[in-house]
């Protein structure tokens, strides 16, 4: 592996524009190459998407509390 490691927090953060494809290839590559070895960003992967779909599916102006709540509870873990 010749790729720099990015810690989960740099992953996390960068997980939604991952997923909007808005990341450069060089950040797309090391999101990515994050995904591939960590499991734990791989399941916020996972609740993020389907997060986007709810987003996507009801028209919500805010992130439901529950859901906010879990997603500051993971970066704090970090
Ligand atoms: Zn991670």
């Amino acid at each position: 592996m010749t790729e720099r490691a990015i810690p989960c927090s740099d992953a996390v953060k960068q997980l939604w524009d991952y997923l909007d494809k808005v990341l450069s290839p060089e950040d797309q590559a090391l999101v990515e190459g994050h995904l591939a070895f960590c499991r734990r960003c791989c399941g916020e992967l996972e609740f993020a998407k389907e997060l986007r779909s709810f987003l996507a599916s009801n028209v919500v102006d805010e992130i439901p509390a529950d859901v906010k709540e879990r997603l500051e509870r993971f970066m704090e873990e970090l």
